[in-house]
């Protein structure tokens, strides 16, 4: 069991990360886990989550483990349907999925991806949580994940940032829906070099670009992103809801 320099905000909590077996999505399970929680990792492919698991387990988090492509409904219905199996009941959820497979500009995006980026980054959360809604009780706590492209979206992110635009609206409608019982924030992320920005991160001269663009003079890392996650999460935030918190070393974002 490994020791943690983290407090124990979620002792005797469960929670569901979507997306988690790599990236930011592992790193926020990780935190929760580190911090007391009985953790439900998920992705859509079964070696990728039994290995996470393996990974959880031997820092000493409890873990259940379940294949979930977020946009199949099975799926979806299933990682509920056994958290309250093994846990019987559900405290938090961090909806994490999204793709950006296409820098296309927005007028010649093909429908087909138009769908895809719809179906996974926006209406996957709408359905998952309508799945999780009736077991969410007082004090629970939902974060989404948006993008600071979501303010502004640049050329070849442009209808992804889109698709996190509407993340941001999410949250403001879902949090009056679902208030007082479950608060509902979402984290919005400037640049983490993982598989899903490696286009620009990889290559060294653009990388150099987007760190220059942060005033604190770096990219962020998963960690910094779980750190956020689980505050917002914790009853630490526990008068914080329908709110977006960027966490981008100070890129420009918004007022
Ligand atoms: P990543 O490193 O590419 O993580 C991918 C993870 O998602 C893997 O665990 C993958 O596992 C899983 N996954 C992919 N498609 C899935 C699906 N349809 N259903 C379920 N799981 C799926 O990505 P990331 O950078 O951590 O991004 C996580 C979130 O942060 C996303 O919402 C992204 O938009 C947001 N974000 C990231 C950045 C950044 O700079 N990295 C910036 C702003 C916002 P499998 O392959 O097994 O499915």
């Amino acid at each position: 069991m490994e020791r943690t320099k983290y407090g124990k905000r979620f002792q005797g909590k469960v929670a569901i990360v979507t997306a988690s077996t790599l990236g930011i999505g592992f790193s926020i399970a990780e935190r929760l886990g580190l911090e007391g929680a009985s953790v439900v990792i998920s992705s859509r492919k079964q070696k990728n989550v039994d290995e996470a698991a393996g990974k959880l387990r031997a820092k000493g988090i409890e873990v259940l483990a379940v294949v979930c492509h977020v946009s199949n409904a099975q799926q979806r219905k299933n990682l509920i349907d056994k958290t309250l199996q093994k846990y019987g009941k559900i405290d938090v959820v961090v909806s994490n999925a999204a793709v950006h497979p296409s820098v296309d500009p927005i007028l010649q995006t093909q429908e087909s991806i138009l769908d895809e980026l719809w179906e996974i980054n926006v209406k996957s959360t709408i359905l998952l949580l309508k799945d999780a809604a009736p077991h969410l009780k007082k004090g629970s706590s939902v974060v989404l994940i948006a993008s600071l492209v979501a303010y502004n979206p640049p050329p070849t992110m442009a209808m992804y940032g889109v698709t996190k635009t509407a993340v941001l609206g999410l949250t403001k409608a879902l949090a009056s829906e679902m208030g007082p019982n479950t608060r509902v924030n979402c984290v919005v992320p400037g640049i983490v070099p993982t598989h899903f920005v490696a286009l620009y991160t990889s290559n060294d001269a653009t990388r150099e670009e987007l760190e220059r663009k942060a005033l604190l003079g770096k990219l962020g890392t998963t960690e910094d992103m779980a750190a956020v996650t689980a505050f917002l999460a914790s009853d630490d935030a526990s008068y914080i809801t329908r709110e977006n918190l960027v966490v981008s070393g100070g890129m420009p974002s918004r007022l």
